[in-house]
């Protein structure tokens, strides 16, 4: 059989439907189902996605010789639907053309309406419709369409203005009216002539006559689309691949522009902004489609109740509303009430929230489109809870409906929408930590402590952030740093602070000197106003309001439901109890990592710290420690009460040691009178501490290892706080975690230390508590012999920041430089410290599973990177089998929602250790 490339939808015949997605497109599967379900849809045809990909193989002249004879015969069955002829002079069929992709995809071809029209055909629809005015205006929107769109006659610049618009300005301002409504049939034929002029003029061409050249050209245009620049980088950006093609929909135009009983509009069945389930949307009288988006005329609500609430917020009497505003409801009843039973019908059918297009043409009402309406996090929540609780969709697909990411939304503050219409971006960086924030800008973290004791909002701008920095962090409303990743200290901080950070923005300039911030030559100074949105990294000109996200009750059910179906465990990265608390809010069940480093930036303690790393000897390094203990013991005790019964996994000290020291000659100058020692012994051990490389340096276990008071304080602190809390009659269950070991003789070491100073406690204190010691998988090496380390270590946590650092071979820090580059082309497809790099990083996670559990089927695994946080790393670590992931508490909602998906869409089978075939570098 002869392979078919075009499925008609009408009321008489109809071959497709909704499963067709992928052969006709979302638009045209839609439409299909659309006329199955016995709503009244314009007939029409799809050209399927196929046609298109044999265009983009093998051309323009094979496909159209391939399609010909199927077109032709759609043409015919419109013609016969709508009793009208195409090409036709007195009563033409007019027909509109749309490009629909298997997925919705902006930047591809826009719509081309009324085409089919003429010099002859537009005579003809005048004395057909007795309207000239409308027959010249649907005329002139043709070649305005057509022109630029499948001709191509586009701005000669990004700074030039629509051609095509300049002459309609033109043009009213020769007649001295502001609107387009204002000009009449005359001018619009005269508007028609001067397009024409200006397309042959600038494209040496003439606008074509011929209904039929016009229709390929149309078809064509659509093809070539696919390809277009745009469709090209969205497609990139969201994994559609170039093999999908899009659809062509041919279909009878309808008209919404015939008078005051025609009109055209958008519906949601339910709200997209808030996810209330009410019908809602808006429209236009005497109006077509693209009049209702273009914001020229204030378009009208659909519903009586949505119109009143809108001149509330308009500030627009009711008398005046029910003058120049009515609802739909108000001014066509019936056509309301059919609107109303196809919406209800469509969402029952699809089970999903949907919006819709419609036009209204002399009284009767035709649907042009439904598709699943785009929503907030907010709405996706609510919507997914009510259509459960409404038992129109199971528990399952009500989880799965709410993406993961957009939680982020509910969980920190946002920007005022209304604000947002002015806001002017000045330049961007990395989404780091979502959230909107608005400050004055400060350069430097005691600046911005001082700042804020005085009440003042500020915005803490650094090239980039050091843990010295923290205090001004934790302050601040956001951070913006022009330099650093997605692990930068910035970014890291500020996701576990649930504060908003943008990081790495590189066109920013910080002169920390003349404090200042510059922008491609535009300069802000110390106390000017900008705000941050954390969630898409854009960083704006002066203050912008901001509001509390409402964590409401079906966020709540939505969480419970999700524990339901989950398997992995999510614990969360928290270094203070204030984050503890945050973390068992929002549900974690356990603490995966707490960085000790944290807490030695608070108070006091960074004096006794530096003392501790200037020391000569072990000596002097131990008086320090001494004054360490208390202030560490007490910070666990807090923690491990606030995580009574759960778990709580603490990190040995991991940096290397030249982060804690001064390195402005000011701090140094205080420290060796507090040491009573010189200025230049300071000096010099501080640039004895500088590395190369300081990641792969002195940091880790190798400070543990050389420095073992070091790891005899900390676990002294740990244990005796959490014999104190066991003796208040609370269950403590600390973990002591050894990091960035490479071998087991390093874990071992670090262990012997840690279970002897262990007993000296429990001697001491003459009481006991269990505790688990286990370590950090975070160096390859440490992966590959995972059966070793497992046969001695209780657990482990996967550093996948370190783990994709040191097998990528890419700085942290620095990765920021090229990154974006290697992204935008395609090397990398997404950022391996966002989303763990499955095929190499996660390659080791899994070997390591594998090889620990064969030596200790019970040990313990979990993930304490980023990654944690990620929903497609946690689908990842649920299929590698881990018990948990960490990650920090802002995240962890996200995480929960992810893992529950996850353990939905999968049932964990055994793990096959197979070298995956490498694509595209990392692909
Ligand atoms: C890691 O490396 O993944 C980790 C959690 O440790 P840090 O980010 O503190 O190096
Ligand atoms: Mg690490």
């Amino acid at each position: 059989m002869q392979q078919k490339y075009v499925y008609v939808f009408s009321a008489s015949r109809t071959e497709g439907e909704a499963s067709m997605k992928n052969l006709l497109g979302g638009k045209g599967a839609n439409l299909a189902e659309m006329c199955r379900l016995g709503i009244v849809v314009p007939p029409g045809f799809t050209i399927t996605t196929e046609a298109c990909t044999e265009y983009t193989k093998k051309g323009k002249d094979y496909v159209l010789n391939l399609i010909k004879a199927e077109v032709e015969a759609g043409v015919a069955l419109l013609e016969k639907e709508m009793g009208k002829t195409f090409g036709n002079d007195d009563d033409p069929l007019l027909l509109s053309v749309r490009s629909g992709a298997r997925a919705s995809m902006p930047g591809m071809m826009d719509t081309i309406l009324n085409l089919g029209i003429n010099d002859r055909a537009v005579e003809g629809l005048a004395r057909k419709t007795g309207n000239e005015r409308f027959a010249w205006d649907s005329y002139r929107r043709f070649v305005q369409m057509y022109g630029d769109v499948v001709m191509g006659l586009k701005p000669v610049s990004k700074e030039d203005h629509d051609p095509f618009e300049v002459i309609i300005d033109m043009l009213k301002e020769e007649r001295r009216v502001t609107l387009d409504t204002d000009l009449d049939a005359n001018d619009l034929r005269e508007l028609v002539q001067r397009f024409k002029s200006l397309i042959r003029a600038r494209l040496g061409r003439d606008f074509p006559t011929d209904p039929w050249e016009q229709l390929w050209g149309a078809v064509v245009a659509v093809f070539e689309s696919w390809n277009n620049n745009r469709a090209r980088v969205y497609r990139e950006l969201n994994d559609i691949p170039e093999s999908w093609g899009t659809a062509v929909n041919v279909q009878a135009m309808v008209f919404g522009n015939l008078g005051d009983s025609s009109a055209t509009g958008v519906a949601f069945t339910r709200d997209a902004g808030t996810g209330e389930d009410l019908f809602n949307g808006e429209f236009l009288v005497n109006a077509q489609g693209e009049d209702v988006v273009a914001g020229i005329r204030t378009p009208q609500q659909i519903t009586l109740e949505g119109s009143r609430r809108w001149a509330q917020l308009a500030c627009v009497s009711e008398e005046e509303r029910r003058k120049n505003y009515p609802s739909l409801e108000e001014i066509m009843p019936e056509v309301y009430q059919q609107l109303v039973a196809a919406e209800t019908k469509l969402e029952n059918h699809y089970k999903d929230m949907q919006d819709v297009e419609f036009t209204i043409q002399e009284g009767k009402l035709w649907m042009l489109q439904t598709r699943n309406g785009k929503r907030t996090g907010a709405a996706m929540v609510r919507i997914a809870m009510e259509m459960l609780e409404q038992e129109m969709i199971d528990e399952k697909t009500a989880l799965l409906r709410v993406d993961p990411h957009r939680l982020d939304e509910l969980l920190h503050p946002i920007f005022d929408g209304e604000a947002m219409k002015n806001a002017q971006v000045l330049a961007r960086g990395l989404p780091a930590s979502p959230g909107a924030s608005t400050g004055q800008i400060v350069f430097f973290a005691e600046d911005a402590e001082e700042w804020a004791k005085h009440g003042q909002s500020v915005i803490l701008v650094r090239l980039e952030t050091s843990p010295e920095d923290l205090r001004g962090m934790s302050v601040a409303k956001g951070i913006l740093t022009a330099r650093g990743g997605m692990t930068s200290h910035a970014a890291v901080v500020a996701r576990g602070m649930g504060k908003c950070c943008v990081s790495g923005a590189g066109a920013i300039h910080v002169d920390y000197k003349n404090r200042t911030m510059t922008i491609d030559g535009q300069t802000w100074h110390e106390g000017d106003w900008i705000s941050l949105n954390g969630s898409t990294g854009e960083v704006y000109e002066g203050q912008i309001t901001t509001k509390n996200a409402e964590l409401s009750g079906d966020f709540g059910m939505l969480m419970a439901l999700a524990d339901k179906y989950r398997r992995m465990e999510v614990r969360a990265n928290a270094d203070t109890p204030e984050e503890a608390l945050i973390a068992r809010e929002f549900g974690a069940t356990g603490i995966g990592l707490c960085r000790t480093e944290h807490m030695f930036f608070e108070g006091d303690r960074i004096r006794a710290v530096r003392e501790m790393i200037l020391a000569d000897d072990e000596f002097g390094r131990r008086k320090a420690l001494a004054k360490l203990l208390p202030m560490q013991r007490s910070d666990f005790e807090a923690i491990f009460r606030e995580m009574h019964d759960l778990p709580v996994t603490i990190r040995l000290l991991d940096p290397p040691l030249h982060e804690f020291v001064p390195h402005d000659e000011a701090s140094q100058q205080v420290m060796a009178q507090e040491m009573r020692v010189s200025l230049g012994k300071i000096k010099m051990r501080v640039e004895e501490l500088e590395e190369f490389n300081p990641m792969m340096g002195h940091r880790g276990c190798r400070l543990g290892i050389t420095y073992p008071e070091i790891t005899e304080m900390q676990t002294r602190a740990i244990l005796e706080a959490a014999l104190n809390i066991q003796a208040k009659g609370i269950t403590v269950k600390p973990e002591i975690m050894v990091p960035l070991i490479g071998t087991v003789r390093e874990y071992n070491a670090q262990a012997a230390v840690i279970r002897r100073t262990a007993e000296m406690v429990f001697a001491e204190r003459k009481d006991r508590v269990h505790y688990l010691v286990g370590t950090m998988i975070e160096t390859p090496r440490a992966a590959l012999i995972a059966d070793s380390v497992g046969s001695q270590a209780e657990y482990f946590s996967f550093g996948t920041n370190d783990l994709t650092q040191l097998t990528l071979g890419f700085s942290r820090d620095d990765a920021g430089k090229f990154l974006p580059h290697y992204l935008k082309n395609g090397i990398y497809e997404k950022d391996p410290f966002q989303s763990i790099d499955q095929k190499g990083v996660g390659m080791l996670v899994q070997m390591a599973v594998q090889k620990g559990r064969s030596v200790r089927p019970d040990l313990e695994l979990g993930v304490c990177g980023e990654h944690g946080g990620d929903p497609a790393s946690v689908e990842f670590f649920h299929r590698s089998g881990l018990d948990y992931v960490s990650c920090s508490p802002f995240r962890v909602p996200i995480a929960r929602l992810a893992a529950t998906q996850a353990a939905i869409k999968d049932v964990p089978k055994k793990v096959e250790l197979k070298q995956q075939p490498e694509l595209e570098a990392v692909g």
